[in-house]
Parts: structure tokens; sequence; C-alpha cells
């Protein structure tokens, strides 16, 4: 999965997630169906 600092949808398949981890801190992730490529994650 890519980490990157900004993360963008990448087709119409591909989903956002928005998620606090144990610190507390929201993250954001995108999710695809269609292309596993597409998984990334903020941070
Ligand atoms: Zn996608």
């Amino acid at each position: 999965m890519k980490v990157s600092a900004s993360v963008k949808k990448r087709c119409n398949k591909c989903r956002v997630v928005k998620r606090k981890n144990r610190a507390g801190k929201s993250i954001v992730r995108i999710d695809c169906s269609v292309d596993p490529k597409h998984k990334q994650r903020q941070g």
C-alpha cells in the first residue's frame, strides 16, 4: 500500500475511508475494489 502525504481517488470505484488511529489522529485511506494499486494511506 502506498503511503503519501495526500491521497486521492484514482477512479470512480475508489472509496474514501476515514479512520482514527490509536493515537486519536484521523487518517484517510483510499480503498479500491477494481485495482489494488489504488489503495493508499495518508501519513
Ligand atoms: Zn480505484
